[in-house]
């Protein structure tokens, strides 16, 4: 399999990085974890194939993690046509919003060139298909925004998740946007792990790395990256890999390819 990350900057573009979308390709389909802009222009940029896509897993309703999702379902004109099955998996909480949002922009899911189902996301198994299981955990990413939503009479529910994706054999989690603290990664690493796709943004490296390095994890894929870490900067988190990880990582940028 390959993975791409195609975005791995934060809640801003900066120069170097766009918001946060990574591609997972394994005989010859594909599938997204967060779908941050421009997702879609760089997939064409990068002679990605949008006929390959079968589903889309959005950690969270912010925007750097689900900006591109419009222009995305757009794309789809360009996929193979009705015997082709989407499944776009979006927190349970906004998927009827989203789908008024792209009725509103004349992309009804049932008026859309291939078969597209919107599905919410809860806790527990989201996605299965021959290849690929997929099952959402708690982040812990949104709670404090969750509940002032909530009091503003607004269907809201503050929910983030992290990924775990099981394929070819091999378990990866994509941690999503996390809190400071490490309750909710705490569970994502219980078992061992062949690749943990993690932000690097709301949590200090100085923190979580030495933590990390006891955890049962193969390789460590940092996206997401803060504003510190990039150009000068990326050394300095290099260097604090180094001294605490026994395990190998790489600091992606924008289209850097995981082979696994
Ligand atoms: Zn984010
Ligand atoms: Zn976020």
């Amino acid at each position: 399999m390959l993975i791409t990350t195609l975005g791995t900057s934060h809640g801003s573009h900066t120069i170097p990085r766009n918001n946060t979308a990574t591609l997972i390709e394994t005989e010859g389909v594909s599938y997204l974890v967060d779908c941050g802009e421009p997702v879609s222009g760089t997939m064409r940029r990068m002679g990605k194939d949008f006929g390959a896509l079968r589903a889309l897993f959005v950690t969270h309703l912010h925007a750097d993690h689900v900006g591109g999702l419009a222009q995305l379902t757009n794309m789809l004109k360009h996929a193979r046509g009705e015997e082709q099955t989407v499944t776009w998996c979006l927190p349970s909480e906004g998927v009827e919003r989203i789908r008024a949002y792209l009725e509103a922009l004349y992309m009804a899911p049932e008026l859309r060139p291939v078969t597209l189902e919107l599905r919410g996301v809860d806790e527990g198994l989201c996605y299965e298909d021959e290849r690929l299981r997929v099952t959402a955990l708690p982040a812990g990413h949104m709670e404090t925004q969750g509940e002032q939503y909530a009091e503003m009479g607004l269907p809201n529910r503050g929910q983030s998740f992290s990924y775990i994706v099981e394929l070819e054999g091999k378990r990866i989690a994509f941690s999503g946007d996390l809190p400071r603290d490490f309750r909710y990664l705490g569970r994502l690493v219980a078992e061992p792990l062949d690749l943990l796709v993690m932000e690097m943004t709301h949590i200090r490296p100085e923190e979580v790395l030495p933590w990390l390095g006891e955890r049962p994890v193969r390789k460590l894929l940092l996206t997401h990256i803060w504003d510190p870490w990039h150009g000068p900067g990326e050394d300095v988190l290099r260097e604090m890999c180094f001294e605490h990880l026994r395990f190998p990582f790489t600091i992606a940028r924008d289209g850097t390819e995981i082979e696994m």
